[in-house]
């Protein structure tokens, strides 16, 4: 371990939840980490603490002005007991490029996992071990100097918690009824699309609780220019399967770099599977749908894996996937990055 830090333990501990009513987010562990940032004096003081509330001056920039970001990733123990990250060092990276679009400093990638694994490391026991139930690691970074004027903050303070988390499907795999939203837009050129922070996630709240009170459950979203070009499925990311291709939109700035979609893309293209990082029109995949081409669709992400789509309503065409049924290539690639996450399937991507 290249780095060290200051470990104060939680006096009072609290009970464990109960695996089988674990849901989403909702409680926390023992410990956090903390660290902070001085302009001039750089990351320094990373320390793991008691779980608790923070103490910030309510002129904290990131209450005004949202300079922040955030993380997301999981940690899961294997049968034999080993506790498993998975892609880590690729969160580190992600985490500097909505860094640098935040205008919020840089931070070694090493100091950043090795903060979430010794944080891990003290809260192990905190790792669900029932199917489909994980340790959700979630970093993030505020900008806490006081001082209301627009301009980057010359203080953060990194955060490590951690969340045991529920199956996101409680009954197994279950397609999803999905919206193609052509009122709002989540991203749009120049903009932080590809970046990791709130302000991206405050701005679609309302699109979501839309698209909810007409029966579906998450959003396609449109590109925000041409509002034609299929992006994201509210916080994962698109795949299509058209004729023999699995279609996916390509990072070119409005869309999230998704961990798990740069696994699904590897593991397809492994197995000798069509898949292109291509601009895909909403038209094009309507025209697919009639000529009997649209075969599958799913999303990816770290909360759900892989989510299988069953219907896809835009303007009054109603797509019914692939029977509403789970697709082959959806189940597959699902049992494989699961397989892998948990350590039941040897890790060659
Ligand atoms: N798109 C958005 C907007 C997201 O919030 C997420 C979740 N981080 C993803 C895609 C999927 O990314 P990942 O596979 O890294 O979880």
């Amino acid at each position: 371990m290249k780095y060290e830090f200051s470990i104060t333990k939680n006096p009072n501990p609290k009970k464990k939840p109960d695996p089988d009513t674990l849901r989403f987010g909702t409680e926390f562990t023992d410990h956090m980490f903390i660290m902070d940032y001085q302009e001039g004096e750089g990351w320094h003081d990373g320390r793991i603490v008691p779980y608790g509330p923070l103490s910030l001056d309510p002129a904290a920039v990131v209450f005004h002005y949202a300079q922040e970001m955030f993380e997301g990733l999981k940690a899961y123990k294997s049968e034999d007991g080993r506790v498993l990250l998975f892609r880590p060092y690729m969160n580190a990276q992600r985490t500097n490029r909505t860094n640098d679009r935040l205008c919020i400093p840089q931070i070694d990638e090493d100091l950043f996992v090795e903060a979430i694994k010794a944080l891990v490391k003290i809260d192990a026991d905190w790792i669900p071990q029932k199917e489909g139930t994980a340790l959700y690691i979630r970093p993030f970074i505020i900008a806490d100097e006081a001082f209301l004027g627009v301009r980057r903050s010359n203080h953060y303070k990194f955060i490590i918690i951690l969340s045991p988390v529920g199956p996101y499907y409680v009954g197994g795999l279950t397609p999803t009824k999905l919206y193609v939203e052509d009122k709002y837009v989540r991203a749009t050129d120049g903009g932080t699309g590809e970046a990791k922070c709130g302000g991206n996630y405050a701005a679609s709240l309302k699109a979501q609780e839309e698209a909810h009170a007409k029966g579906y459950e998450q959003i396609l979203w449109l590109d925000g220019v041409h509002r034609k070009y299929v992006e994201e499925v509210g916080t994962s990311n698109a795949f299509f399967v058209i004729g023999d291709e699995v279609v996916t939109a390509p990072l070119d700035g409005t869309i999230l770099p998704g961990i798990t979609r740069n696994s699904v893309i590897a593991i397809l293209k492994k197995k000798g599977i069509k898949v292109a990082e291509r601009k895909t029109t909403i038209d094009e995949i309507v025209q697919a749908y009639k000529d009997g081409k649209f075969k599958e669709m799913f999303a990816s992400g770290t909360a759900a894996v892989i989510s299988p789509v069953g219907e896809l309503r835009y303007k009054d065409e109603d797509m019914i996937i692939n029977n509403g049924e789970i697709g082959p290539i959806a189940q597959e690639l699902y049992d494989t990055i699961y397989g892998i996450q948990t350590g039941k399937l040897p890790d060659d991507m």
